[in-house]
């Protein structure tokens, strides 16, 4: 049967039609004043989200290309880092730190459990360790890590503080100035409203002195020519100027919501897809609220079922794309992504279109009791 299509995973997500519309725009020189302005324009916007007045670069990749800058322009060969990882994505800036020969130690914790910070206490108390990198939101299981509390204790051994905030920022509020967050990266899929390909690094003080002694080669990623370009608002290599056309218009749509408003819809949009997957009788990977992530959701598949036996008739029958897991995850959780441009309206699909998929694969459902909840989130917001 026909069924529009709402693509609700953690990325890549929605992009708004006067974004998509503002990206067909004919090319420019990228050296020209016309791209300057559109620069100072992002750049602005980009340092507004990250709440930062430092420095701030565009790369041309998708996440994982800024995970592998904030290694070649910060280290040397041995240096020796603490890795905090949560789930696959902090497995990954582990593994290119790995790659590049740095001594990548591992402080791991169960999937759905945020970073212990008495262990992080404890791992930093051994001594020797140059940063701390961690991912702020982990996609793959919902975690979100508690980035303030972290850094002050990073900082306190004197480590560099380096964080992935990829999928948190825009759907969680992220300080990086004020909790002097050292190297932060973002890419455009997650909350920017744009399509994959440009991310986002800033750089504090301290990184800077890191990044003059740091050893390991680097070329395309290399933040003194990004620097450099920076001063007469360009990048070193041709940029994707679409997606700067993109991005414009999306700080335009960002700006009139605003910050605040934009976190509180967000939390609201965790708090309903909780309470929607409660009502319908199924288990949340994360129990703690105070580690639930604001962009996605992990839920258990229940016993005897599959997660394609629910993801699959979300998509053909109601054109809803819900993420499968990853890595361990696999055959264990389904996602709903509810980060960037996604609303309330959203939600009560998603759980109206669940409650029939569930009900038809024989669980045991009461019609509307998802949907019940997840308006009763609503209503208590005020929405
Ligand atoms: C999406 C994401 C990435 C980057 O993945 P890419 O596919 O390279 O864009 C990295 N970290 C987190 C936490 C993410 O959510």
């Amino acid at each position: 049967m026909f069924a529009k299509s709402r693509l609700l995973i953690p990325g890549p997500t929605p992009v708004p039609e006067s974004v998509a519309v503002a990206q067909a725009k004919p090319m420019i020189n990228h050296r020209g004043k016309e791209f300057g302005r559109l620069y100072d324009t992002c750049l602005d916007g980009v340092k507004w989200l990250l709440q930062t007045k430092g420095d701030a670069y565009f790369l041309t990749c998708s996440g994982t290309g800024g995970l592998e800058a904030a290694i070649v322009n910060f280290f040397s060969p041995g240096d020796k880092v603490l890795n905090l990882t949560t789930g696959v994505f902090g497995r990954r800036w582990a593994k290119i730190a790995a790659a590049f020969g740095l001594q990548s130690d591992q402080l791991a914790v169960a999937d759905g459990q945020a970073v212990n910070l008495d262990a992080l206490r404890a791992e930093l108390a051994k001594g020797g360790y140059k940063a701390v990198l961690v991912t702020h939101n982990e996609t793959s299981t919902g975690v979100l890590n508690p980035i303030k509390d972290l850094a002050a204790i990073a900082r306190e051994h004197g480590a560099l503080v380096l964080v992935d905030a990829i999928s948190s920022v825009g759907s969680t509020p992220l300080q990086v100035d004020d909790w002097g967050l050292d190297v932060v990266v973002a890419a455009s899929q997650k909350s920017f409203y744009l399509p994959p390909g440009l991310a986002f690094i800033t750089v504090s003080a301290k990184a800077w002195e890191a990044h003059a002694n740091a050893k390991l080669p680097r070329f395309n990623w290399d933040l003194t020519q990004a620097k450099d370009f920076s001063a007469k608002s360009q990048t070193p290599w041709t940029p994707p100027v679409s997606l700067f056309f993109g991005l414009e218009e999306a700080f335009k749509l960002l700006r009139a919501e605003g910050l605040e408003a934009m976190h509180a819809r967000h939390e609201m949009l965790m708090k309903a897809t909780r309470a929607g997957v409660r009502a319908l009788g199924l288990e949340l990977l994360v129990k703690d609220e105070a580690a639930a992530s604001r962009a996605v959701t992990s839920v258990c598949v229940p016993e005897g079922m599959t997660p394609a036996q629910i993801r699959q008739p979300m998509l053909e029958k109601f054109g809803i794309d819900l993420a499968g897991g990853q890595a361990e995850l696999k055959d264990k959780v389904f996602r709903i992504g509810h980060l960037g441009y996604q609303d309330a309206t959203d939600s009560l699909a998603v759980f109206g279109a669940l409650e029939l998929v569930l009900a038809r694969a024989g669980r045991k459902v009461e019609l509307g009791s998802a949907v019940k909840a997840v308006q009763q989130v609503l209503m208590e917001s005020g929405y």
